[in-house]
């Protein structure tokens, strides 16, 4: 029997598992299959404090696996297959092994939220994509389009100017969702153009994307817009599905926690994107992780009859 396992090794999960660690529960970490979790597909962290200069996604995920792993924290590069939450045992299994642990912490971030056209499915990997870390390199000299208009849209509409001729942002209305600064430097950026209040109808081509099929929500009109890759950031969903029926959700599906991380369920904590709809940071989800790895290490002191300090 575990004290402590962690799903998820994105900021939130590892942070967990700093925590959780350094007061002697052993966490056992299940990475999941994107180890890193979504951090890792940011080019550069700019706004993460105490790195001044910026730091890789992936750099960052390797800093706090490094962390997590010093104060003896197990980490598994496995993907969990069900869960029993319900009892006083948590029951977690992947395809080969069956976890016991007293206390479970959810970490399972988010995914990037698809258009949902014709076209769009068809085209992933030959032209789609949701990473501009991950495929920018694949469209220098061409031209793409970002679909979106908050903060992802435009800061991976601007990385991929250091590879593409030519990015254009297609926005569903005429005002950006994006922080100021980055509307500033979008707007300042000579390769970046603006396709406003036009939606995507269809992905289009032939071995690979050669255009888009746009329609003007306000004008009604409807044309081909022509581009080599379509980038989409519009958006993420929790990924809840492993939990559904047991752990509560909210009406997105995001995990219903109370401000304390704890769930419906004894002994069951959340946190991270998977129960975050509003700030959706590396900062926050790494506070967050942090708030459920003491609740956890409560619940644990409280059902051994010891005192936990300060509260
Ligand atoms: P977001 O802020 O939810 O923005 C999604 C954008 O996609 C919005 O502009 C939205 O349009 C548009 N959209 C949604 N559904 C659409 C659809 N079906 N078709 C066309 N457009 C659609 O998502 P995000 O940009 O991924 O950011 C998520 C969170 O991460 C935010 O809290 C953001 O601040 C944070 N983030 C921060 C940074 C940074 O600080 N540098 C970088 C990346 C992300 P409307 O505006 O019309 O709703």
């Amino acid at each position: 029997m575990r004290e402590v396992i962690i799903i998820g090794s994105g900021p939130a999960g590892l942070t967990a598992a700093i925590y959780t660690a350094r007061a002697n529960l052993r966490p056992l970490v299940i990475s999941g299959l994107e180890r890193g979790g979504q951090v890792t597909l940011t080019n550069d962290l700019e706004n993460f404090p105490g790195f001044p200069e910026g730091l890789g996604g992936f750099e960052m995920y390797q800093l706090f696996e490094k962390q997590a792993a010093r104060f003896g924290a197990e980490l598994l590069y496995d993907v969990v297959t069900s869960v029993d939450l319900s009892g006083e045992t948590k029951i977690v299994k992947t395809a080969s092994e069956t976890y016991e642990s007293r206390t479970v912490i959810i970490a399972t971030g988010s995914t990037p939220k698809r258009l949902g056209v014709p076209g769009e499915d068809k085209y992933i990997g030959k032209g789609v994509s949701y990473c501009a870390t991950c495929d920018g390199f694949f469209f220098t000299g061409k031209k793409v389009a970002v679909i979106g208009g908050g903060n992802s849209a435009l800061d991976e509409g601007l990385f991929l100017t250091r590879f593409a001729d030519k990015v254009t942002i297609i926005h569903r209305r005429d005002r950006l969702r994006a922080d100021a600064i980055l509307q500033e430097r979008a707007e300042k950026n000579e390769k970046i153009e603006f396709v406003w209040d036009s939606v995507v109808e269809e992905v289009a081509g032939s071995d690979t994307v050669t255009h888009l099929k746009l329609r003007n929500v306000k004008t009604g009109s409807a044309g081909d817009f022509a581009v080599d890759g379509v980038f989409v950031f519009i958006g993420h969903k929790p990924n809840t599905e492993l939990f559904a029926g047991q752990v509560n959700l909210d009406a997105g599906n995001y995990i219903d926690t109370d401000r304390r991380t704890h769930t419906n369920l004894e002994g069951v904590f959340a946190c991270g994107d998977v129960q975050d709809s509003i700030y959706r940071q590396a900062i926050t989800a790494a506070g967050s992780g942090c708030a459920a790895a003491l609740e956890a290490e409560r619940y644990i002191a409280e059902h051994e009859g010891r005192g936990y300090p300060g509260r």
